[in-house]
């Protein structure tokens, strides 16, 4: 069994991810680091992704790779700048995705 304890990272900064194709929702988020170049991942298989929204209730979330637990987070507690999110980018997969399924609800039967 893995030890569990995980050390409180003391000196770090915040960091936005190297290249991200999804910029403006990163304006959001950032993975937290210690030399200011490379994401800490403060001792787990995955790093924590955090919001950077101020008084976010649950900033701390795992980053799995892909911006999905990020948009739900959005949407989930920060409706305000999901909505302002989603406005800046409406060609986005979410967006066309949301219209879509308003689409088919509106036909079905
Ligand atoms: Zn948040």
């Amino acid at each position: 069994m893995a030890d569990a304890t995980v050390s409180e990272v003391e000196n770090f900064s915040y960091i936005q991810l190297p290249g991200a194709k999804n910029a403006s929702l990163w304006n959001y988020f950032a993975f937290k680091s210690t030399d200011g170049k490379t994401i800490c991942n403060e001792g787990r298989d995955k790093p924590n992704v955090y919001c950077r929204i101020a008084a976010c209730s649950k900033p701390a979330m795992q980053y799995y790779g892909n911006t999905t637990n990020m948009m739900r987070h959005l949407q989930m507690l920060h409706p305000k700048e999901n909505a302002k999110y989603l406005g800046r980018n409406m060609t986005t997969t979410a967006a066309n995705r949301l219209t879509f399924f308003l689409k088919k609800d509106a036909v079905a039967d």
